[in-house]
């Protein structure tokens, strides 16, 4: 390997250290209040109020848990928070709720058959929580009450009586506590006492209560006196793991490693059958429950004939996450079809859609976002430069103001200035073109460019 090439390698390393700021990431939640009414702007959204108190309406069902099989469709024009919505439903749903996230374009790939993509997808959804017993003692346990006076020695004044208060599990009195009573191996009857700060255990014996010897013990312990009768072991952990990542560890050709690589190739049938079977026995024993997660699938109008009608029927399976698509698509053609339908779905999915619109951003609601994402790039810029940014973007489109946020940062860097001003949000602006300004140069210069077909820009209108 030749010396440059350490150098350039060191490089790529050292900047993939740097943190990178996704398109979504000032999104924390859907920004509602407990009575599923969106605030104004919260958790990073702003706006769009009717389409994320829908969107709460859909978590309250995914939350209960008990529907399965029920499919949303956001749909609107481009840069109108659909994705960004389906992002604060993940943030709001938190991590033990499964979700998967999409594009529809991803299932066109050669590893594997579209159907094998949305199955993988399906089951990235579904969340199975999984109850498993370890090996650690758990008993009731009596409170000792110690009555011990301020100064004087316990020994000689205070008093001492077990007493059968609130009983609680050794288990719930700290994990550390608990591996040192393991240690210590305590029998029914024997007394401990805990250090409160340290959650150090000293085994006292049965004869601690006559002996009155808790003197010796800091005023910050806890004494308690294990039960009569057997101690058992038992200690309930409880993990979420999606039916994906069980169908990959088990997937004899793949193994688990897989499932860091991603590269999960196809699984068999037999495999998933078994799968299913087993999580419904642990079902029926009590040791596993099924949570129905979300599947979201941007840009749906890219599926085709055939997986549609794969997802009306994965949809009527009891285990069914709750399904979300999204596409910026009117009536357009069903791929694989020769049929046009609204936003390319088929009329029989469409049916089964309950349907949320985004609505295009005001000027305000603009800024507001500009606003917010000014503050996760860490950029400074100036209300003029603020200004014209909305302005730009309400006559293009938001995600090129977003655009433009970044660009003209760096060009501010360059000239040394403080924060970023009117000057380098004009520079980028005439730098970069919006999609606007790019369609009418084409129009000018058509015949200079290949595969010039306009007017009737093809088939669908893309
Ligand atoms: P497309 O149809 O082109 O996929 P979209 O409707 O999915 O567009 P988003 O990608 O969600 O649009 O929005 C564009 C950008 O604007 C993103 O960076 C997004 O986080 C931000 N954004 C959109 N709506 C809001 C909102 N209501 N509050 C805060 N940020 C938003």
């Amino acid at each position: 390997m030749a010396a440059s090439d350490i150098k350039y390698n060191a490089e790529v390393r050292d900047l993939t250290r740097i943190e990178r700021i996704g398109a979504h990431s000032h999104i924390r939640g859907l920004g509602l209040d407990d009575a599923l009414e969106a605030r104004v702007v919260s958790q990073g959204m702003v706006g769009q109020t009717k389409a994320r108190k829908a969107a709460g309406v859909i978590l309250n069902m995914i939350r209960e848990g008990k529907i399965a099989g029920r499919a949303v469709l956001l749909a609107g024009q481009p840069g109108t928070g659909k994705t960004a919505i389906a992002m604060g439903m993940a943030k709001a749903l938190g991590e033990e709720t499964p979700f998967a996230m999409m594009a529809a374009s991803e299932i066109f790939s050669l590893e594997m058959s579209k159907t094998e993509a949305l199955t993988q997808a399906f089951r990235k959804a579904i969340g199975v929580r999984i109850k498993e017993e370890s090996e650690i003692i758990e008993g009731e346990v009596v409170e000792v009450e110690i009555d011990r006076p301020e100064g004087g020695s316990a020994a000689k004044q205070g008093k001492l009586t077990l007493k059968t208060t609130e009983m609680e599990t050794i288990y719930d009195l700290g994990a550390k506590m608990v591996e040192s009573l393991s240690k210590e191996k305590v029998a029914a009857g024997d007394v401990i006492a805990i250090d409160k700060a340290s959650g150090r255990v000293t085994k006292l014996g049965r004869s601690f209560a006559r002996s009155r010897d808790y003197d010796a013990m800091g005023p910050a312990t806890k004494f308690v006196q294990c039960p009569e009768g057997e101690l058992q072991k038992r200690k309930e952990v409880v993990h979420v793991v999606s039916l994906h990542e069980i169908d990959v560890i088990n997937s004899r050709t793949q193994g688990f490693m897989a499932l860091f690589s991603g590269d999960t190739g196809e699984i068999r049938g037999e495999v998933r059958e078994q799968i299913d079977a087993k999580v419904a026995e642990w079902r029926e024993e009590g040791k596993a429950e099924v949570v129905p997660g979300v599947l979201f699938i941007d840009e749906v109008h890219m599926l085709d004939i055939e997986c549609f009608s794969f997802l009306n029927r994965a949809l009527e399976s009891d285990m069914a996450p709750i399904l979300v698509v999204a596409t910026n698509r009117g009536i357009t053609r069903i791929r694989g079809t020769n049929y046009r339908s609204p936003h390319g779905i088929p009329i029989d999915l469409l049916d089964r859609l309950l349907i949320i619109a985004t609505e295009p951003y005001s000027e305000r609601e603009i800024r507001q976002i500009l606003d917010i994402r000014c503050e996760e790039e860490d950029v400074e810029m100036s209300d003029d430069a603020r200004e014209l940014l909305t302005k730009i973007g309400a006559e293009t489109s938001l995600r090129y103001a977003i655009q433009l946020i970044t660009a003209a940062a760096i060009c501010c860097q360059r000239r040394k200035g403080a924060e970023v001003d009117v000057e380098d949000v004009s520079k980028v602006y005439s730098l970069f073109v919006d999609v606007k300004r790019s369609t009418q140069f084409l129009l000018e210069y058509q015949e200079q460019y290949m595969f010039n077909e306009v007017p009737g820009l093809g088939e669908d209108e893309i």
